[in-house]
């Protein structure tokens, strides 16, 4: 179904969250939240798109790294060509503009001292099954009585399932008690940039007061992504020890079991098990439906019960995936002015539930699968039969095999020309793991996850 979105301000904000809706699933969690969650939507113009971003630093960065995706996304959902202007909100004025040099000088590129947890993250707004039991009792301990009985807690789990509403629903709890917690939340990507920046400008005593010293609450989403870089691993070591040896609490997240990332040191797997453990996993049948109707309720969308219970049914294995339909269907509902039925709903969804991945490409498969086992795509084309090396070679095979249908020539092709039955074993090796050791299952349904959306 296409729809034609006219100019205006209704459609402006409509536009922005079904494409929202439609990036989410696409970039991590952590990006989505630092990069897109700030920007506000200005206007919808002929050829333009106006959005508003809160200081320069936010605006460079998105304009060198999504301003392309967003384009594209919401010139299909508005289906005519449409260009993103980012524009820095005026700021609120001060003091009456003297220096002219003081107008010009960007904002410090530095996020603000206290994190900005998105407000729906909260405890009253995740919906509790078997599957998340563990994950979100925890979680709420932790803001009882942190740095007690689970510290440090680590949460690990699939691709949307809820990691990072938890974290951020410990942090938006936390900020609201009367103590003035310290709380950091990071990513390990952010935390190994930062650390990075810190020693190029001789600046490792600042990154360790900050971190080891003004710190009570250290949240650090994605931990998956420390592995394989050593001096940000040793460094994170020794803020842990100082942390907890003072009794902070230290709450981290992962898609994966600790023993299960590879390229992580066993000094940091042995600490992660000195506290708790505690795996989300994908929702059973009644707490999909309890999340629809949910998220229903907090868009304002009546939903009769069968089309309820036709998402809970088709969608099940990532949340976000539940709330992008969600908004497809509140948006669809909305530009074409009809009520949400069933027949609808299945042709709204019919791409979005059905379709295989789209203009996927061999080298994004082995892009993702080498930045998940940290190594290099040269590694996965190349010879080296090293364990970790050999299994991501395989891995990346078995998914170009399932996610493009190509055949076992031409995959050998993509990866530097090997035989076809080297690609055959692979292949039949990867099934064959995947039925019978879970942690496959999760590494490979993982990486389907960041690849694309539901298939
Ligand atoms: P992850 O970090 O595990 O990839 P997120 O925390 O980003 O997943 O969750 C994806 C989306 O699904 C979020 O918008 C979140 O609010 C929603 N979500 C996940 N689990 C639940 C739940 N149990 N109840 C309500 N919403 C959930
Ligand atoms: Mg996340």
């Amino acid at each position: 179904m296409k729809a034609y979105v006219p100019e205006g301000s209704s459609n402006t904000e409509t536009l922005w969250q079904t494409a929202l809706e439609e990036i989410r699933p696409r970039i991590s969690g952590s990006n989505f939240v630092r990069w897109f969650r700030p920007l506000r939507p200005v206007s919808l113009l002929k050829d333009q798109f106006v959005v508003e971003a809160p200081n320069l630093y936010i605006k460079d960065w998105f304009e060198a790294n999504f301003s392309a995706v967003l384009a594209e996304t919401i010139s299909r959902l508005a289906n005519r060509p449409l260009r993103v202007i980012v524009q820095v909100s005026s700021p609120k004025p001060t003091r009456p503009t003297s220096s002219h040099k003081g107008a010009q000088t960007p904002p410090p590129p530095t996020p603000p001292r206290q994190p900005n947890f998105p407000p729906q993250y909260t405890f009253e707004n995740f919906v509790v099954g078997p599957s998340n039991q563990l994950a979100q009792a925890a979680s709420l301990a932790v803001t009882k009585a942190p740095g007690g009985r689970y510290n440090p807690l680590f949460i690990y789990g699939g691709v949307g399932l809820g990691k990072t509403h938890l974290l951020c629903a410990i942090g938006n709890t936390l900020i609201r008690q009367a103590r003035p917690w310290r709380i950091i939340y990071t990513t390990s990507e952010q935390f190994t940039a930062e650390y990075v920046a810190h020693i190029r400008t001789d600046k490792a005593d600042a990154f360790r007061r900050k971190y080891r010293s003004e710190c009570d609450i250290l949240l650090i989403d994605d931990i998956q992504f420390i592995a394989g870089k050593d001096r940000t691993q040793e460094e994170f070591f020794h803020t842990f020890n100082a942390l907890y040896d003072s009794g902070k609490q230290i709450v981290v997240t992962s898609d994966r079991f600790p023993h299960e990332i590879p390229g992580l040191e066993d000094r940091l797997r042995n600490r992660f098990e000195w506290g708790l453990i505690a795996d989300i996993q994908s929702p059973e049948f009644e707490t999909r439906l309890a999340i629809v109707r949910k998220k229903a309720l907090q868009q304002n969308l009546s939903l009769p019960e069968e089309v309820a219970v036709f998402l809970a049914e088709n969608i099940r294995s990532n949340i976000r995936q539940i709330e992008g339909a969600l908004v497809r269907l509140a948006a669809f509902a909305s530009l074409h002015a009809q009520p949400v039925t069933l027949p609808f709903a299945q042709e709204v969804l019919s791409g979005l539930l059905s379709a295989p991945v789209q203009n996927l490409q061999p080298e994004e498969i082995l892009q993702e699968v080498a930045s998940f086992y940290g190594l290099r795509v040269t590694d996965l084309t190349g010879k080296r039969r090293q364990r970790q090396v050999a299994e991501a070679r395989q891995v990346a095979m078995f998914l170009t095999r399932e996610l493009l249908g190509l055949s076992y020539p031409q995959i050998g092709q993509v990866f530097g020309g090997k035989n076809h039955t080297t690609v055959m074993a692979a292949v039949k090796k990867i099934s064959e793991l995947v039925e019978t050791e879970g942690h496959f299952k999760s590494i490979v349904e993982a990486l389907k996850g960041r690849l694309g959306p539901v298939r």
